[in-house]
């Protein structure tokens, strides 16, 4: 047996080590253009201490990763070739001024034999204003003697080290005259050239490696600051620079880093500086430990487990991620890969459960699409349906045949095969740009795997950079109240899934799912309104983004959300839930996002489905949670949360239709089924009305509902007229809504997070333009600006479109509807 490992990092150089521990008389080979001191590993202080951005695919994978990899490290600090492999326990200090939260660490906390906080005295440590602070004791793991220990136990026991750069997989082929079994690709950044993949991301650190032997512990402070002793130097500093290539020494970065370090211990100064060390720390969310099949020119598959994209956690984590790359080898030599198949059949399942030929394609590419869906030698379908997780797709996995197991395995094989082979009908409709090519129905299919038991919330920022930040990191953070909500619906159900839109964006900007519970760790360097501090946030979220494109709030008209009183899904405040079918139709009208791989995702998404399984939780999905909303309970007298309030049939008598279609194209329009969201339906009581006290109220806290929520220079839609036959309606709607600064802040995050008016806003014009002259424009919130400026302000660039418009509908009334809103809001507000 032959295998290649890619790589001699301190992650190829484990791997090698377990992979010859595990397969004793195969022949295996490490192939790489660097290796000791010229690779990444070697800048590394190779501290325990794993950070929050540090993620497999599951906190469960993650979770055993570290443990396997503490223990592993632990084992060999026990041995008594300890000194020379370089391991060693190492306890120090965490400071910080800035928040408590950044001296935690669960990881650490879990799995080392001391963390605890600081006592006073500690504190006074080291010279600074520190506030917070944790002891722990930890391992330590010094690559400069590591790297070489690892590389010559590899050639001891029969391993072969050949120094070559690979431009792609198939030099393997080329260049060397080995048909290898498998290949392990542990080439840290360098995937992101041979594998294409985007994901991976350089964070730029440098570091001064002095001798300082006086030095017995470790010390962090704030802004990355570490002064970490190792077996032969000091290790001072740091800097992470996000998606930065240069390798190049920064003497600014260097006098930073020696400030900071010698701020901390006095005592640096006059340490010599051994070695300036730039490195790039692959990062990768999630590290990405997984099967690939390659198919070669021939036909055939090229078997590749990776094992890449540690970030700046690589040296710790090794053993974890290699123990679990060994373990994929193993599953790829008996011609199976487990999880692979088991997602095949979650799938297939998926599939017998939801219909999704109709959504794929509609009306009239039905029959074809019915005719396809049946048959598996039509390569125009997907992974799904080509027979990968049929009972005799998975008796051909157990058997071992390489293209047919290999057929079936992979979805990236699947699609190349489709490709190739598809039928000359299939052909024809992916010329004639038909919707129904293999790849769209098994998005579509993945799509619903994803909405089985999932909730669904609009997350509403005022800010783009945060959303940006978000899709970058795959995080985010929002006030407490709607965290405990998105926690709550995480525990409970399978998938909670988090639609974005930027406010006055006009669209949505994607959407994702929740990946954790949210969690406290360094904090997010969200942009944040002036005052306003990060502790006003909860934790952070883990979140996958499923879709980072957007979506036009004109292809959504057609959306309503009756939990949210049957307004346009466009229309929602941070944390808003919307009622499930409709929020299913709006993910699928978001275009499909190639650049997302959504296997991991649906992984998670199983083994929430798992985990709920075995603690007995039966999600709750299909009516609404009594009282989710942010002012559902200040709101009382109303529907009680079930929607579909009398509104519903105030716009135009418009309604939501599943598979209908927004006007930019997509499939023709079809009948919509009985739907629970037609007018009569949304009713409360299925239709019975219930009585409320005013007509004026709830037209008032329609506008200023909506001038709050959306783009405030606009008007809102037609107002309310009694549709014929409901004349009742008037009577019927609900009373005022309160405004936001009658109760807690409101729950929007980051954007919105609003300070209170300072005392004389409203009197001053002057304060009025030197707060909004002052604020960047995208820290600026319409909502604040326009609710803390006079009426006359507000009126001045409000008023003249919607008073033509008013004018023009007959609804002259509606100012005084809105001087009257704004007249008790600003008494509500002296109060
Ligand atoms: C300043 C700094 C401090 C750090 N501190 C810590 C710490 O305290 N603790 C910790 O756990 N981690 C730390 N890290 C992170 C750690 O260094 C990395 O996570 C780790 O080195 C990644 O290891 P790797 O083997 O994946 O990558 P590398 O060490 O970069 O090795 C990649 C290997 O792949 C080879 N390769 C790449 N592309 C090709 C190709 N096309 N063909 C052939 N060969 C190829 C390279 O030649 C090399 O041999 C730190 C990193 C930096 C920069």
């Amino acid at each position: 047996m032959d295998i290649c490992v890619v790589g001699a990092g301190v992650i190829g150089l484990t791997t090698a080590l377990e992979l010859q521990k595990e397969y004793r008389n195969a022949n295996i080979t490490i192939i790489a253009d660097k290796v000791l001191k010229d690779t990444t590993s070697d800048v590394a202080a190779g501290i325990f201490r794993p950070g929050i951005s540090f993620s497999g695919p599951t906190p469960e994978i993650t979770n055993k990763w570290l443990y396997d990899a503490y223990h592993h490290w632990d084992d060999l600090r026990k041995s008594s070739d300890a000194s020379q492999i370089g391991v060693t326990e190492l306890s120090g200090y965490i400071f910080s001024s800035r928040g408590k939260d950044m001296v935690r660490n669960h990881f650490m906390e879990k799995l080392c034999p001391k963390y605890r906080s600081v006592t006073e005295e500690e504190l006074e440590l080291c010279p600074g204003d520190w506030k917070y602070g944790s002891f722990f004791t930890t391992l330590l793991t010094d690559n400069s003697l590591y790297l070489p220990y690892a590389l010559n136990k590899f050639k001891q026991q029969g391993g072969i080290y050949t120094q070559s750069k690979l431009n792609t997989f198939s030099d393997l082929d080329n260049k060397f005259n080995v048909k290898y079994d498998v290949v392990v690709n542990c080439t840290g950044l360098g995937a992101k050239y041979l594998c294409n993949d985007y994901k991976l991301v350089p964070i730029r650190g440098q570091v001064f490696k002095v001798n300082a032997p006086w030095i017995k512990m470790a010390f962090f402070g704030d802004y990355d600051t570490y002064i970490i002793p190792g077996f032969r130097a000091v290790t001072l500093g740091g800097c992470r620079n996000f998606d930065s290539y240069d390798e190049t020494w920064s003497k600014y970065d260097g006098a930073a880093i020696k400030e900071r370090c010698e701020g901390m211990l006095p005592s640096l100064r006059k340490a010599d500086v051994v070695a300036q060390r730039v490195g790039l720390r692959p990062h990768r969310d999630p590290v990405r430990v997984e099967i690939e099949f390659q198919t070669k020119s021939d036909g055939s598959h090229r078997k590749i487990v990776h094992n890449y994209g540690h970030g700046g956690y690589g040296v710790l984590s090794a053993p974890g991620t290699s123990i679990h790359a060994v373990k994929l080898v193993g599953d790829v030599l008996k011609g199976l890969d487990e999880n692979e198949s088991d997602i095949n059949a979650a799938l297939q399942q998926l599939e017998d459960t939801f219909d999704t030929r109709s959504e794929a394609s509609d009306t009239s590419e039905k029959g074809d699409s019915n005719k396809n869906h049946h048959n598996n030698n039509d390569s125009s379908m997907s992974s799904v349906s080509s027979g990968g997780s049929s009972p005799k797709a998975k008796r051909r996995h157990k058997s071992g045949g390489e293209s047919k197991s290999s057929d079936t395995n992979n979805h990236a094989s699947t699609k190349n095969k489709s490709r190739s082979s598809a039928s000359p009908d299939a052909k024809k409709q992916k010329t004639e740009g038909g919707s129904k090519s293999g790849k769209s129905y098994d998005y579509m299919t993945k799509l619903n795997y994803l909405f089985r038991d999932a909730r669904f919330y609009v997350i509403k920022s005022n800010n783009a950079d945060n959303v940006t930040l978000s899709k970058t990191k795959g995080v985010w953070a929002t006030l407490p109240q709607n965290e405990a909500n998105l926690n709550r619906a995480f525990k409970e159900c399978r998938n909670v899934l988090l639609i974005f839109s930027v406010k006055e964006s006009g669209k949505f900007a994607g959407f994702a799912r929740m990946s954790c519970e949210s969690k406290r760790g360094p904090s997010v360097d969200w942009v944040l309104p002036p005052g306003i501090s990060a502790k006003a946030l909860g934790g952070t979220f883990d979140i996958d983004w499923i879709c980072k494109k957007e979506l036009s709030f004109t292809c959504t008209t057609h959306l309503y959300n009756p939990w949210n009183e049957g307004k346009p899904v466009k229309i929602g405040r941070d944390g808003q839930e919307i009622e499930p079918k409709v929020a299913q139709e709006l993910c699928k009208l978001f275009p499909e996002d190639d650049s997302i791989e959504m296997l991991p995702i649906l992984k998670k998404s199983k083994e929430s489905g798992r985990i709920l399984r075995e603690k007995g939780i039966k999600p709750v999905i299909n009516r609404r949670p009594p009282m989710m909303s942010r002012n559902s309970s200040s709101r009382g007298g109303r529907d009680n949360g079930r929607g579909g309030s009398s509104r519903m049939t105030m716009r135009g008598g418009r309604k939501f239709m599943p598979g209908r279609r927004p006007m930019n194209g997509g499939p023709p329009f079809k009948k919509p089924p009985i739907s629970p969201y037609s007018r009569d339906n949304r009713m409360p009581g299925g239709g019975k009305m219930p009585r409320y006290p005013s007509t004026t109220a709830a037209a008032e806290a329609y506008v200023a509902d909506y001038m709050r929520q959306m783009q405030h220079h606009q008007l809102p839609p037609m107002p309310y007229a009694p549709p014929p036959g409901f004349p009742q309606l008037l009577e019927a709607l609900p009373p005022a809504l309160p405004r936001y600064y009658d109760g807690s802040l409101s729950a929007d995050y980051p954007g919105s997070i609003r300070p209170p008016p300072p005392p004389s806003f409203f009197t001053t014009k002057s304060s009025a333009d030197h707060r909004s002259n002052d604020r960047p424009t995208h820290h600026r919130n319409n909502d604040y600006n326009n609710s803390h400026r006079s009426d006359k302000e507000r009126n001045s660039d409000r008023i003249p479109g919607q008073k033509r418009k008013l004018e023009r509908s007959g609804g002259s009334d509606w100012n005084n509807h809105r001087n009257s809103d704004n007249n008790k809001r600003n008494y509500r507000g002296r109060r």
